[in-house]
């Protein structure tokens, strides 16, 4: 499509998208399209908001503050991700934002710090790791972007585990005590359990703490797993684990 190419800029916006829509610019927006990339009127970017897909847009206003775009035509529908969970215990800031920008970019459906024995981090920047989810689905091309959970102690989420749903959502348990088994989790599951949902849990860089390690091991819907001969680092561990899955039972399957 001719149109497509000449729009490179990908935003994500809180507002509907559709034919003929007008979608109004925040500062931030109007300021980096008007500002930083210097786009004139009639220039096009591509909008996208989690639910309507993505839309070719035109800059029908602009301001020092604010901004109109008109959306055009829908270039792609939206693209859900798998019914994943990236259970994370946060660590160091910079690993931290590695780890909601990589779980965005590899199709994770909603990031959930908690907080576990050896957590260092008592407190996250919630609104700042939102940011960054959203910056990964614009910069990766995505049309959804993953939810990043308020910080919660991993008691609280276990004893609050969905039951409700349909089919249980099963919990992918990265546990560094099985170091060096082999990873393949998918092997003995079945079919109930392919397709449900699931979560995949990494822990801090101190690990778990023994009597975390039992309860987990206790659950029935946890299904240990080794990353491999080695220790990984919990970002890596986050890409590793999202790797496998996707692989396994996830859309890249
Ligand atoms: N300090 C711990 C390692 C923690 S690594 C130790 O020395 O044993 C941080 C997290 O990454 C772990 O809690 C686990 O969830 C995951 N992880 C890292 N390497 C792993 C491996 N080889 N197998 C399974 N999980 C691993």
């Amino acid at each position: 499509m001719v149109t497509e190419v000449t729009a490179k800029i990908r935003l994500f916006v809180e507002h509907p998208l559709g034919a003929g829509q007008s979608v109004p610019l925040n500062r931030d927006q109007a300021h980096y399209l008007f500002n930083v990339m210097r786009l004139a009127i009639g220039a096009r970017v591509k909008l996208f908001n989690g639910v309507d897909g993505e839309w070719l847009c035109s800059v029908v206003e602009k301001g020092k503050r604010g901004g109109v775009l008109h959306a055009e035509e829908q270039l792609r529908d939206v693209q859900m991700p798998p019914d994943l969970w990236l259970i994370f215990a946060p660590i160091k800031k910079a690993r931290t934002d590695f780890i909601v920008e990589k779980a965005t970019e590899m199709g994770a459906a909603r990031i959930m710090p908690v907080q576990t024995t050896y957590t260092n981090a008592d407190r996250i920047r919630h609104d700042k790791l939102q940011a960054h989810a959203v910056e990964a689905a614009e910069q990766c091309g995505g049309t959804y972007v993953p939810e990043v959970t308020a910080l919660q102690k991993l008691d609280r989420l276990l004893a609050d585990w969905p039951t409700g749903e349909k089919q249980e959502r099963q919990l992918l348990f990265c546990d560094e005590a099985l170091i060096g088994q082999s990873s393949g989790f998918a092997d003995g599951l079945s079919d109930a359990e392919r397709t449900a949902p699931w979560a995949i849990l990494i822990g801090p860089e101190g690990g778990f703490s023994p009597e975390e390690r039992a309860r987990l091991r206790d659950l029935p819907y946890a299904h240990p797993v080794s990353l491999g001969p080695r220790i990984l680092r919990a970002d890596t561990a986050a890409v590793a684990a999202m790797t496998i899955w996707q692989q396994m039972l996830g859309d890249w399957a």
